[in-house]
């Protein structure tokens, strides 16, 4: 009977994971650099975005989702054999912490019993169909992230969370390798608590030194994800069950999130069914083509509109949220008025800027080309697909000339 019973719950687990387009892993070398933070946040980023999303949350040992979520207070419908998620809009939310009746409860898991909630979770939770599963997994490079991997047969990857502090950057090059070890994509590093994010100004001041995640995922080999500051307000949305990213659209935190959602929503480009702003330009060859123009110098976005000696001109497909051709311009010499000119002669219906003087945002607006300002300096690709995402939104102007 046992034996059928172990054979039932295989057969739940490979029906239930057919379901799901994309898994995709959270792990960090070790516990408190901020693992749940972006599971979290990254999940609802990608709710928004219009996608069906799962988050399971097995981080045994101190599972603070239901925190993060507000959702203390939810109980998990239990059937006789199955078990239901919580359901926020189209976020299905699943948790060790659900099934704990006391959530001051320490939990002292035997090894066996570790393994048999973390398949239970998977095999039995009625997920339905997602185009992500997010999987907030314990810390560290054990045993449980290790039956995770092997449970969900062929997750698309990882994302490993570190902070600035070598003790943290140590651990998260053990990540890297046992990703390598069980062949597991490394999807990208993200550098947690980098700087402080000043809640007066928003300006980014370095605590510890900062940039040791770049530098780490470049001699590694695996792509770097971003800075995330320490900011007040993501610890205090933490502890009251607002995910950050809503509430505080346009700080550098928000935004650092938000760029972290745009190559996994990368990896389904499919079903996006992200809001962008109507097109009323007639530069748009037809309905489904945008041209995007960035500013651009070494490859990411130069924030200094007025005087950057290129411009990354991207044609995508709205439809297909894919790049379909990319040029890198070199602007006319600099006088008033002549790059809104001039880039409307090459055809763009949407600028992405750091900042911008105001004049030139009225004659872009009189073109009827959309601006985007305060983007941060990432790379054109990832900025253009964040904005058809509908991720990207106007902050502040970083600079005006
Ligand atoms: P982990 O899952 O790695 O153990 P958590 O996501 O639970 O870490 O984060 C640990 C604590 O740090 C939480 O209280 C969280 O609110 C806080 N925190 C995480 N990232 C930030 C940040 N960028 N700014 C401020 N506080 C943060």
């Amino acid at each position: 009977a046992r034996k059928s019973a172990d054979e039932a719950q295989e057969q739940r687990l490979v029906q239930n994971l057919a379901r799901i387009r994309h898994q995709v892993l959270v792990l960090s070398g070790k516990g408190g650099v901020g693992k749940s933070t972006v599971a979290v946040n990254l999940a609802v980023a990608l709710a928004f975005a219009g996608k069906r999303v799962g988050l399971l949350d097995i981080d045994i040992h101190g599972p603070s989702v239901p925190t993060m979520l507000g959702l203390v207070e939810a109980a998990t419908p239990l059937s006789k054999d199955s078990l239901v998620p919580v359901e926020i809009g189209s976020l299905k939310v699943m948790s060790i912490g659900f099934l704990l009746r006391d959530r001051n409860q320490a939990v002292i898991w035997r090894g066996p019993m570790k393994m048999g909630v973390i398949r239970q979770f998977l095999a039995e939770v009625e997920w339905g169909d997602l185009d992500y599963l997010i999987v907030d997994a314990p810390p560290g490079t054990g045993d449980e992230p290790l039956a995770i991997c092997q449970l969900l047969g062929q997750p698309d990857g990882a994302i490993l969370v570190t902070t600035p502090q070598e003790v943290a950057l140590a651990a998260v090059r053990r990540s890297v390798a046992f990703c390598r070890q069980l062949s597991l994509p490394v999807l990208g590093v993200v550098e947690n608590m980098s700087g402080f994010a000043c809640p007066k100004c928003g300006a980014v001041t370095d605590i510890f030194t900062a940039g040791g995640g770049e530098a780490m995922a470049a001699a590694m080999g695996v792509p770097f994800l971003g800075r995330i500051p320490l900011d007040p307000a993501v610890g205090a949305d933490c502890d009251t069950g607002h995910p950050f990213i809503h509430h505080h659209a346009t700080t550098p935190a928000a935004q650092a999130f938000a760029r972290l959602a745009a190559p996994i929503l990368a990896l389904d480009p499919t079903t996006a069914t992200a809001t962008i702003p109507a097109n009323t330009n007639p530069n748009a060859r037809d309905n489904h083509t945008m041209k995007i123009a960035i500013p651009t110098a070494a490859g990411k976005l130069c924030p200094h509109f007025g005087h950057c000696e290129q411009f990354t001109l991207l044609e995508m497909d709205e439809q297909a949220k894919r790049i379909t051709g990319q040029q890198l311009l070199t602007p006319p010499p600099h006088e008033p008025g002549a790059l809104p000119r001039w880039l409307h002669q090459q055809g763009a219906t949407v600028i992405i800027a750091g900042g911008m003087g105001a004049r030139a945002q009225g004659l872009f607006a009189e073109k009827g080309i959309a601006v985007v300002v305060g983007a941060p300096a990432d790379t054109p690709e990832n900025l253009a697909a964040a904005y058809l995402a509908g991720i990207l939104v106007s902050g502040n102007n970083l600079c005006d000339h």
